[in-house]
């Protein structure tokens, strides 16, 4: 089962550039260093602050890819360039990285800079459905909590094996469906997908068959959802904590649908959360 929800993007730039209604971007990139994806950790015991374990779902994902020094390597949305510093600052790689939100580009490009890597680092606003760059001219790429945005998987999964040499790695996470859903269930995934701009989710077994369709054999597929799930409290925690302000800029009925199915991604068990790792043919 896949679900579309929409087939344009703008309301995922609108969210990422900080306009919309609830300016709900700024306030994850500041709890969470940086990272606009999930938290790993290892246990319920395991009490690692956010911006840590936002650090090392980056690494699992590094981890995937293998990198080798030399290679040129893709973002695909890049976010604030945060996972593309760190790949960076660990491996003598170059990085280019591709974001649907203008604002985003000059914040990644900023932090390469400060932290002196721009001469390996590149951002560019790029739509990955349709991607600026010439067939196989990567050596590997990621995925880190984009592809649900993207209207078109199975466009994005098209240009992503047109522009990556043979053999190249590629490394996603993202959300699926983990078992068949209920009226319950299928309620949180719609609100879940209104709330976070998610396009497109389906199950793995649908999600393998399409990286197949697309030159991908995929190598190892890991489900970390009870890994994650926290996140989904932390920040339902966190934007309750700052209710007033975003309710000053945003709308209250708005806000509160955002707490509130920030809080549901943590206790559905439908939805779960998985990384890909795959090999271009
Ligand atoms: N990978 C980053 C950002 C995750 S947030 C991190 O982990 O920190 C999702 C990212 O996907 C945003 O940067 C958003 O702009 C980007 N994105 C969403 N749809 C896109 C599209 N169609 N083309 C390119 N980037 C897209």
């Amino acid at each position: 089962m896949t679900i579309e929800t929409s087939d344009g993007n703008n309301d995922v730039a609108t969210f990422y550039n900080g306009t919309g209604t609830v300016p709900l971007a700024g306030k994850l990139r500041s709890m969470w260093g940086g990272n606009l994806h999930l938290g790993y950790w290892h246990d319920t015991d395991d009490d690692t602050p956010p911006d840590v374990a936002t650090e090392r779902l980056t690494d699992l994902v590094i981890t995937c890819l293998e990198p080798k020094p030399g290679q040129r390597l893709l973002d695909i949305g890049c976010g604030v360039g945060k996972p593309a510093t760190r790949l960076l600052t660990t491996h003598p790689v170059q990085v280019v990285g591709i974001t649907i939100s203008e604002a985003q580009v000059d914040q990644a490009r900023a932090r390469a800079a400060d932290s002196g890597l721009a001469d390996r680092a590149r951002f560019e606003h790029a739509d990955a459905m349709l991607m600026p760059f010439p067939d196989a001219s990567f050596d590997g790429a990621w995925a880190l909590e984009s592809m649900f945005h993207m209207p078109d998987r199975a466009q994005v999964l098209a240009e992503t094996s047109r522009v990556l040499r043979g053999q190249s790695r590629l490394a996603i996470t993202d959300f699926v469906l983990r078992t068949p859903l209920g009226t319950a269930g299928k309620a949180v995934v719609d609100r879940m997908c209104a709330t976070f701009g998610i396009h497109s989710i389906s199950t793995l077994d649908e999600y393998v068959e399409q990286l197949g369709a697309h030159d991908f054999a995929v190598t190892n597929v890991r489900d970390i959802s009870d890994n994650v799930l926290r996140t989904g409290i932390l920040l339902a925690d966190a934007m309750e904590s700052v209710r007033e302000q975003l309710v000053a800029n945003g709308n209250a009925t708005e806000v509160d649908a955002m707490i509130n199915a920030t809080r549901e991604f943590a206790t559905t068990a439908e939805f779960g959360y998985v990384i890909i790792s795959a090999v271009r043919n």
